[in-house]
């Protein structure tokens, strides 16, 4: 692979400057950063897709409730450029919430339609997926990139992304990118940090209750109710946020006789109390 000079960028109108001179493809991989292998499944479609990546680096803070992660949500910008280094990324784009944000309390915001943010993550995250599709708005706007690199582990992020998208008319491909795991099946997510070592057994419940549920449709039980119960025994012990079956393509909820089912995790893993979502087609 060609090695480049990464650029690592703080300022908005620094970013368009060197944007403006790019004459190539340009693709984006939002990120909030501590980047593991599933970020560098994206990073490293990007480089392959266009010829110049940005990766953005930057814990958005409209998309937290207050009473959430975002104080502690891990910050490791110097590692993370040097794995874009690595893949081959042109430039990390890491600015400040000041950078990004005048006043995030008159801030216009990019709202998705509540029939998307009425279930799973946007039930219990209320806010956020407008905090999401205003930030990637800014990116989009900022980059003015051709491509962008979503991953399938957010699987409703990108669904309201993608629904944004046509929307709003805005000139992006979304790519989406497929879930990338640890051999045993845990979901790489940056989250996976707060979890304690004696605690993995309870993280790795979500992947494991996916498998069963796939294994089960597989056999031909297609009933929701059936497939939830078994995925909430396998749950057991965590705090389980929700278990769901939506259609991939709609995400409105699964009836049964539907050709396709997606199906979604969210729970905390305590004591960390570390909130982890997966999901899987069955
Ligand atoms: P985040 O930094 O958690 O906001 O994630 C940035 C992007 O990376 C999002 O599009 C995520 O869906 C994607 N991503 C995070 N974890 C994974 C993973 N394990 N596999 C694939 N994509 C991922």
């Amino acid at each position: 692979m060609r090695r480049k000079n990464l650029k690592i960028i703080h300022k908005i109108n620094e970013l368009r400057e060197i944007i403006k001179n790019q004459h190539g493809s340009i693709g984006l991989v939002p990120t909030m950063g501590a980047l593991h292998l599933g970020h560098g499944s994206l990073i490293k479609k990007s480089v392959e897709q266009n010829d110049f990546t940005v990766v953005s680096v930057f814990v958005n803070p409209v998309q937290f409730g207050i009473n959430e992660d975002f104080d502690k949500y891990p910050r490791t910008l110097e590692k993370d450029a040097k794995l874009c280094k690595e893949l081959g990324a042109d430039v990390v784009f890491a600015p400040s919430a000041d950078e990004m944000y005048q006043d995030t309390q008159e801030l216009t915001l990019v709202c998705p339609p509540y029939s998307a943010i009425n279930k799973l993550c946007g039930k219990s995250r209320p806010g956020h997926f407008d905090g999401v599709a205003t930030v990637v708005s800014k990116l989009f706007n900022i980059t003015k990139c051709d491509k962008a690199y979503f991953g399938q582990k957010d699987a409703q992020q990108l669904f309201i992304i993608k629904k944004m998208v046509k929307d709003l008319n805005f000139d992006v491909e979304i790519i989406p990118c497929p879930i990338i795991r640890e051999e045993d099946g845990l979901a790489l997510s940056s989250r996976n940090s707060y979890i304690e070592e004696s605690k993995r057994a309870d993280a790795l419940k979500l992947s494991k209750a996916l498998k069963w549920a796939k294994e089960l449709w597989q056999k031909g039980i297609k009933d929701k109710q059936t497939l939830c119960d078994n995925a909430l025994k396998i749950l057991e012990g965590l705090d389980v946020d929700y278990v769901e079956i939506v259609d991939p393509e709609t995400f409105e909820d699964y009836k049964e006789g539907d050709k396709r089912a997606l199906m979604l995790i969210a729970a905390k893993v305590s004591p960390s109390n570390t909130r982890l979502i997966d999901n899987m087609e069955l």
